[in-house]
């Protein structure tokens, strides 16, 4: 599943590509994915022209200039293509929507598993979906605080283990098991440690752990992005090499520049695998 990083890079390749353009039709070719598309989207949309990009976690929020915000979230297996719009070119397999706009471009939503969610909401409200999001982990110096506290807080009296904790959309936006192995990781913290046995520092080193793995993945997705918007889950990954996540049986190269011999472990945790050194993560 795309996480922070890989929607960030997605949306910014939207901006790159649709921004300012009039939408001039819209199809659905399926009525619902995870949640049902809106009946009238079509009569909605048309005509309006898309004003901005945004994102919250791992939501891409599409503005429109007649109030409305047409919410895109890619579930398992979703990704989206822009490219130039022929006329009477056939769908591509899976594609669920499509939207072209007046200059030429031609949006489509493909998602074989029918995860994701399209849906549309008036601008000044928060939708149901956003509503209960934890905080967004990126941010100044100001923000880095609030987090900081945020999960201090959410923390405190969790016996749930921090990977789990961390995977929680509702404590925190936009992560998910690659990006929470990867942080705690570098963070030195072990992802079975009971959230409550946390210390502050300890918060604080997962809090800019996890900022730097996204900001360099950000980076390498920003590198890499094309004319087109592409994320299929793996690919979307960019060329990041991961310290520990699907690096079981690896020997940890943290331990190895110390002279030391440690294999990275995998654990299961509420089904999902978990990867680490327990040399390095207490
Ligand atoms: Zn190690």
């Amino acid at each position: 599943m795309p996480e922070l990083p890989e929607i960030e890079t997605i949306k910014r390749g939207l901006e790159n590509n649709l921004i300012n353009q009039t939408i001039l039709s819209v199809q659905c070719h399926r009525d619902t994915l995870r949640l049902p598309i809106p009946k009238d989207l079509d009569r909605m949309i048309t005509h309006t022209k898309i004003i901005h990009f945004t994102r919250r976690g791992k939501y891409i929020l599409i503005g429109l200039n007649n109030q409305q915000t047409i919410l895109v979230h890619l579930g398992m297996s979703g990704k989206m293509i822009v490219r130039p719009n022929i006329k009477d070119e056939p769908i591509i397999k899976h594609e669920h929507f499509t939207l072209v706009t007046k200059e030429g471009q031609r949006l489509s939503y493909i998602d074989p598993r029918r995860f994701g969610v399209i849906d549309l909401f008036q601008s000044e409200q928060t939708p149901i979906l956003l509503s209960k999001m934890g905080p967004e982990p990126l941010g100044d110096e100001i923000h880095q605080q609030f987090i900081m506290h945020h999960l201090q807080k959410h923390l405190r009296n969790k016996k749930q283990s921090i990977k789990v904790a961390l995977s929680d959309q509702h404590i925190i936006a936009g992560l998910g098991n690659i990006y929470v192995c990867e942080a705690l990781f570098l963070a030195g913290i072990s992802p079975l440690r009971e959230s409550r046995t946390l210390n502050k520092n300890e918060i604080m080193r997962i809090v800019l752990a996890i900022q730097t793995i996204l900001t360099q993945a950000i980076e390498a997705g920003g590198s890499s992005m094309r004319d087109y918007v592409h994320a299929n889950g793996k690919k979307g990954y960019f060329q990041i090499q991961w310290k520990v996540y699907g690096k079981e049986g690896d020997y940890c190269l943290n331990c190895l520049t110390k002279q030391k011999k440690s294999v990275i472990k995998r654990v299961v945790q509420t089904g999902r695998s978990s990867f680490y050194c327990d040399l390095c993560q207490k």
